[in-house]
């Protein structure tokens, strides 16, 4: 069972996830500030319940690594995540599942009666082009983790520029440099994507984020401009494809 979502604007997702750090902040007194506490979001202010799990073992589905169990309000993510070192790809995870809580749970539960069963959304890993209910809610964990605001702030530290934006013109390196996070004066260049990246989630205190999730923001945000044909990033992200599930 497929699940069909309507056409969301970026800048709908955007106020949604915005929306949402606000209402946080009201509950918690404080003014929020990176790493976003995505894990606390889902248990204290959404009241949801956040599980690990081994989807292969427990449930037999492969390829899964995260899941929205919309009646029983559970977000369940899978183990192997735990054991990853990139903590970025999990915190990642948990926003997604927190992205199609917020904007797609009414046509879960829509579809879940339609088809006489409990909505869930499973999210595997897949070779097929991005479904849109995935692609949204990449878009929705990015604006969660990385608020443009904060983002814009740790950028003009980082670079000492408010605003414009850092065209990459070139590929490879075209001459060599130390290459050290705190040495700004290196080569803007797809092959240093890394080091942008790595920059700006240091000067904004990004701890709980990947350097591709930031590259990614960053071009969404239109600070980093790639003229080249080649993507910026560790290759291409694995797809995700989900399905609205008993
Ligand atoms: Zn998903």
């Amino acid at each position: 069972m497929s699940l069909n979502i309507p056409w969301l604007a970026k800048d709908t997702i955007n106020q949604v996830a915005t929306e949402l750090l606000i209402g946080y902040e009201d509950l918690t007194g404080q003014t929020l500030s990176p790493p976003i506490p995505v894990e606390d979001i889902i248990e204290r202010y959404l009241d949801l319940d956040l599980h690990y799990v081994d989807f292969s073992q427990k449930y037999g589905l492969d390829n899964v690594f995260g899941a929205l169990y919309v009646k029983n309000r559970i977000i369940a993510i899978s183990e192997s995540l735990l054991n990853d070192r990139n903590e970025g790809r999990l915190i990642f995870t948990c926003a997604h599942e927190v992205g199609h809580w917020c904007l797609h749970r009414r046509h879960v539960e829509v579809a879940g009666r339609t088809a006489g069963k409990e909505g869930a959304v499973l999210c595997r890993t897949g070779r097929t082009g991005k479904l849109p209910v995935e692609w949204q809610a990449d878009y929705f964990a990015g604006c969660l983790l990385m608020p443009e605001e904060m983002v814009r702030g740790a950028w003009s530290r980082a670079f000492y520029i408010e605003s414009g934006t850092m065209m990459i013109c070139n590929v490879k390196k075209t001459f060599k440099t130390l290459d050290l996070p705190d040495f700004k004066s290196f080569d803007t260049c797809v092959e240093n994507w890394h080091l942008i990246a790595d920059i700006v989630r240091t000067a904004g205190n990004f701890s709980n984020v990947s350097k591709q999730s930031m590259i990614i923001r960053l071009q969404e945000l239109g600070l980093v401009k790639n003229l080249t044909s080649n993507s910026m990033g560790w290759g291409r992200f694995k797809q995700a494809t989900s399905e609205a599930h008993n």
